[in-house]
């Protein structure tokens, strides 16, 4: 069955709800509850029913049928249930802990006020990366490295990039979320949840108790306050992957790793793209020499990067953004046909009600949790984005899993973020993994460090591509790896054995000692530990 709400004019009283449930008992529809107060019925349909079948039912005997929308795919409202776990939010956090749950015996329900699938599939990695690729190809088309091969590019068909893009987010939305539902039993409920009390939720005027609740609503977009900006059409990281077309000019606000990906997009579609941000360094928190090579690249690849911006206002004059800027006192203005709006994400915490269900948040409106993922309410967990933690799927998905490990399988699990890889998907692209030199050096590590270009990599050399870093922290005392950060073509591939290193304690030796398959990119990692002691330019081949 369908569960549906229709708005419909015309009811003045009690009668007329009985004329409404009868008319649309007559097409099959059940569970009818019409209300003349609301303007509204909410009933369930067999789903092979068209919908449409409703207004018409509706219309015949003169009402006006109004908007219709699902409210729940399966019935659990008005009974008495009592769910084991009822989590908010359909994303990779909600889904992980859902199925664990489920495999532990729970009762497991999904309130999904949006699409479901959250963030990931449906505007985040899956049609980013996709589009990204796209690009890339675009950008080897128009400039490649090698004098032998003439490669151009056409103009751009972005409409048909988007829709295909499309195609593949619907499939895997299908796959990978929405068939599971069926599949582990999952309820699913279609609408906005907000906290009543510590024990109940209300979604479309229902109420749902459950034993436990995780909250996994997620992030969104963070605006910026700055002058004038509420009156600009600006695009955030959502709408910008639905352009139809590419624009001659793209200003992008905010140089974080949506930043960098998304302005890159643009330029290898063929956009003139400048990056703004408010920083002196671009990636404040990695070590200088990977900022600094990001930046180089950015430059060589015809991207402008403007950095210690301060923002005077920012206005509109026909389809032309102007970004009016001040960079060291001096005045500059910054235009273009489409502005994006990168400067970070929010917690979608404004709308649960959580003090009703004594959850604290702290300062960004982030939901506070322990080591074991549970919130100030020790029945409420939360996990993912909406805790500010490290916004990647991977970690969404980990901490999920955790939370339907304590909260339904009674266990005590900690969540671990040691050693979390982060990788930017711009070419060369950006991984890292465990400290930075600094961050070692301020814990009271006596740190070695060991940095080699990528024109000392073979892959690079033969790719003829070569900026880029390799740079490797260790602790001088054991010789362990404690941080790995590398610039290069399938950083994000690499960056894998390098958190194998520094989670399970690996020492330089033990790089050393490994076999580097010829003529892979991971085998920087054994050239950067080699050149902790050598000089690795005087090396024969293969790294030995
Ligand atoms: C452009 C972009 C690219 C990205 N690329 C990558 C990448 O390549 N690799 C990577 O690891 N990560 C990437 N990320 C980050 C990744 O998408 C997120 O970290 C991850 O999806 C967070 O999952 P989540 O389960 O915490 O929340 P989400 O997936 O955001 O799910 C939260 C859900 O809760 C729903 N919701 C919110 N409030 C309510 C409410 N009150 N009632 C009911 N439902 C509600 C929302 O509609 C949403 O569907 C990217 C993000 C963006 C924006």
């Amino acid at each position: 069955m369908k569960k549906l709400k229709m708005k419909i004019q015309g009811m003045t009283c009690k009668g007329c709800e009985g004329h409404i449930v009868e008319a649309l008992e007559k097409i099959g529809a059940i569970n009818v509850k019409a209300s003349f107060h609301n303007g509204e019925a909410i009933f369930e349909l067999p789903k092979d029913t068209d919908v449409e079948l409703s207004k018409i039912a509706i219309n015949n005997i003169k009402y006006q049928a109004g908007m219709i929308e699902e409210v729940s795919f399966n019935k659990n409202d008005s009974d008495d249930k009592i769910y084991d776990l009822i989590i908010i939010g359909s994303g990779a956090a909600a889904f992980s802990a859902a199925i664990k749950a489920i495999e532990y015996g729970a009762t497991v329900a999904i309130v999904e006020r949006g699409e479901v699938g959250g963030t990931c599939v449906n505007v985040g990695c899956i049609p980013s990366k996709t589009l990204l690729r796209a690009g890339e190809i675009n950008q080897a088309a128009k400039s490649n490295p090698f004098i032998g091969l003439k490669t151009n590019a056409q103009k751009v068909d972005l409409a048909t990039l988007v829709k295909q893009k499309d195609e593949l987010v619907n499939e895997l939305r299908s796959q990978k979320y929405i068939n599971l539902i069926d599949e582990y039993g999952i309820d699913l409920v279609k609408g906005e949840a907000r906290f009543i009390n510590k024990t109940t939720i209300e979604v479309n005027d229902n109420r749902y108790i459950a034993k436990n609740y995780l909250i996994a609503t997620g992030a969104s977009s963070y605006i910026p306050k700055i002058h004038g900006l509420e009156f600009v059409d600006y695009l955030t990281s959502t709408t910008l992957l639905d352009l139809k077309e590419t624009p001659r000019r793209l200003t992008v606000i905010g140089s974080g790793y949506i930043g960098l990906e998304l302005g890159q997009l643009f330029h290898n579609l063929g956009s003139k793209v400048t990056i703004i941000q408010r920083g002196k360094q671009l990636l404040k928190d990695y070590d200088p020499e990977i900022s600094d090579t990001v930046e180089k690249s950015l430059i060589e690849q015809g991207i402008e990067l403007i950095k210690g911006v301060a923002y005077e206002r920012i206005e509109q004059i026909g389809d032309i953004k102007k970004v009016y800027i001040t960079v060291d006192g001096k005045n500059e203005i910054i235009e273009s046909e489409q502005l994006l709006i990168a400067t970070g994400r929010k917690p979608n915490t404004d709308t649960l009600n959580l003090s009703a269900a004594d959850v604290n948040v702290g300062e960004s409106n982030e939901i506070i949790i322990d080591d074991y993922g549970r919130t100030s309410n020790n029945k409420i967990y939360a996990a993912g984005d909406v805790t500010l933690g490290p916004q990647f799927v991977y970690v969404a998905a980990y901490e999920g899993g955790i939370v339907a490990d304590n909260a339904i399988g009674g266990l005590n699990k900690k969540i671990d973020l040691s050693t979390v890889p982060a990788v930017t998907f711009t070419n060369p692209a950006i991984a890292t993994v465990g400290l930075t030199e600094k961050e070692a050096k301020n814990i009271g590590y006596e740190v070695k460090t060991s940095v080699i270009n990528l024109n000392l990599v073979p892959r690079a050399i033969v790719n003829r591509e070569t900026t880029g870093i390799f740079k490797l922290v260790a602790d001088t005392r054991t010789h362990r790896i404690l941080g790995a950060h590398i610039v290069s073509e399938n950083a994000g591939d690499v960056i894998y054995a390098a958190l194998l290193a520094v989670k399970h304690g690996l020492t330089i030796e033990n790089l050393i000692d490994s076999l580097a398959p010829y003529l892979t990119m991971a085998e920087g990692l054994k050239l950067a530990a080699l050149a902790f002691d050598k000089d690795v330019s005087k090396l024969s081949c293969c790294a030995g």
